[in-house]
């Protein structure tokens, strides 16, 4: 992977339109064969003051361009995106371990797609007229930006989430302070060229590297953001809440999920495995809706599993730029220590491996952070299992009795992102939606969510959200107008 030719440059911050370095650098190492890939400038307290500053300084005049001429600089960029696809997603699978399959597809239609869609909103309407009191008085409710705005984001998605946070704060009129993740910042500064050379005015777009609790904590402190958005773990988003609290600036929170999937009795059995294993398995079990544990009508229950384990046995584990690999490497040491640990103690518990269970042998996975597809029964809602999020490949199956058992287990959890349910009764469909108590729902089908929709989450799955006119909601306040124009302004013999 040469990351200099992607980048343009040794990896630099992009802060107010200049590619700025640090003596201090982090390595960024390949999850799937343990090399270092590059090292990138690590942020300090005054990095983060400078990216403010100049950001609050561009925002003014950003502001105050019309619509369309801020739609065309986000349409520049995506198609700057597209223009660079596969080199972008090689660069995610390089740095981040996903296939490039799913790498092309997180540049090409998500990053792009962010971009292309909230340009669709530069004619958007931008506020609200009520009937005043008085004559000769206009009452109106604008929305403006916020000023400054931080975006936080972890490494499941590092060119896709950039965009979900960059696209909508700059189409409001907003400029944005980005922090990638630690282990995941090149996606972040290869998009950045692109926000440059798509003509994005200096300061508008910064991106800053380093660590969260560092160059991270110091953005949301900082009095000059106005507003934060942060896609990450229960763990960092409880920390970003807390120092928001200081200002009390506003935070949007897209954390973690532990999404039921439900297959009744009564489900098309063919399309809830195939779409169980693709939900569970994708991007080596790294996304915030996976299928984190599976509960299957006790009628189909041997049946579904029995498939399930012969379908996710045939998963083809492996290098992930090769077209015909479908999972690659987990993330970073922690993460694969951390499913380890859970399988373990899951098996302590009294749980039954059907599948996996372990590092996957053989010399391809002698370095990198591997972990086989892993099928778990004999399970209960109360292990940690069941509980936690375990953002690995693997999956504990557990059988109920009737509808209103499984609705009480899926409610049992103290995430409330994503839930699935497969069933071909409308009415036990719809039951679903209304008793399911969680963010976003899916019938007979799965994923990715779609960009006009709202993926927000309940509990500890975050508040806010993000996507589609409700996510730009989001990075807009209102500014109430009370206009008396009675004598104001007019030549006298006009008055009444
Ligand atoms: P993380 O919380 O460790 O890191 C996320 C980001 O927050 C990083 O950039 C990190 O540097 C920063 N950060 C951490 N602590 C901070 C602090 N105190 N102050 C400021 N910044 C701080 O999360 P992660 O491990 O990178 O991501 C995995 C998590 O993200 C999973 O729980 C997953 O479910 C969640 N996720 C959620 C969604 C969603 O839309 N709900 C999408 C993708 C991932």
């Amino acid at each position: 992977m040469d990351v200099v030719n992607v980048l343009g440059r040794e990896p630099a911050m992009y802060i107010g339109g200049s590619w700025v370095a640090t003596d201090e650098a982090r390595p960024v190492i390949n999850p799937a064969n343990e090399s270092i890939i590059a090292a990138v400038p690590e942020a300090s307290e005054e990095h983060a003051d400078r990216a403010l500053e100049i950001a609050r300084r561009a925002q003014s005049e950003w502001s105050r361009r019309s619509g369309p001429e801020r739609g065309a600089v986000l349409k520049a960029i995506a198609q700057g995106i597209r223009a660079q696809q596969e080199e972008l997603a090689r660069l995610v699978v390089a740095e981040q371990g996903k296939t490039i399959t799913e790498a092309r597809g997180e540049v090409g239609d998500a990053a792009a797609g962010f971009f292309d869609y909230y340009a669709t909103f530069e004619r958007a309407q931008v506020g609200s007229m009520f009937a005043p009191d008085e004559t000769n008085e206009q009452l109106f409710v604008r929305s403006v930006p916020y000023g400054v705005v931080i975006g936080i984001i972890p490494w499941n998605y590092p060119a896709a989430l950039f965009a979900r946070k960059v696209a909508p704060a700059i189409m409001a009129g907003n400029t944005i302070v980005l922090k990638p993740h630690e282990d995941t910042p090149l996606a972040a500064l290869a998009l950045a060229r692109i926000v440059e050379e798509a003509g994005a005015p200096p300061g508008v777009v910064n991106v800053v590297t380093g660590a969260g609790r560092v160059v991270g904590d110091a953005l949301v402190r900082h009095p000059i953001t106005q507003m934060v958005s942060v896609t990450g773990s229960v763990r960092g988003g409880r920390e970003i809440l807390a120092a928001a609290a200081e200002n009390i600036t506003p935070v949007s929170l897209e954390l973690g999920g532990k999404a039921p999937f439900i297959v009744l009795e009564d489900a098309d059995l063919g399309a809830a495995v195939e779409n169980a294993v693709d939900a569970r398995f994708w991007n080596c079990g790294q996304v915030c809706t996976c299928n984190e544990r599976t509960y299957v009508q006790s009628g189909v229950y041997d049946e579904f599993v029995e498939r399930f384990v012969e379908a996710a046995s045939s998963l083809r584990l492996g290098d992930p730029t090769r077209e015909d690999v479908q999972m690659g490497p987990k993330v970073n040491e922690p993460e694969l220590t951390k499913v380890e640990a859970l399988v373990r103690e899951a098996v302590e518990q009294g749980a039954n491996v059907r599948l996996g269970g372990a590092r996957p042998e053989g010399k391809e996975f002698e370095k990198g952070y591997w972990f086989e597809p892993t099928v778990l029964t004999d399970t209960t809602n109360e292990m940690d299992i069941v509980q936690r999020e375990v953002f690995g490949p693997v999956l504990p199956i557990q059988p109920f009795e009737d509808f209103d058992e499984v609705v009480g287990l899926a409610n049992d959890s103290p995430y409330g992102l994503t839930a699935y349910v497969f069933t071909s009764d409308l009415h036990k469909a719809m039951r679903a939606i209304d008793d399911i108590d969680f963010g976003e729902i899916y019938v007979n089908k799965i994923g990715p969510e779609q960009i006009q929709g709202f993926h927000t989450g309940y509990r500890l799955s975050g508040m806010g959200g993000d996507d589609g006119p409700y996510g730009y909601e989001r990075y807009l306040r209102k500014k109430t107008v009370y206009l008396h124009y009675d004598g104001f302004g007019t030549p006298a013999e006009l008055h009444p």
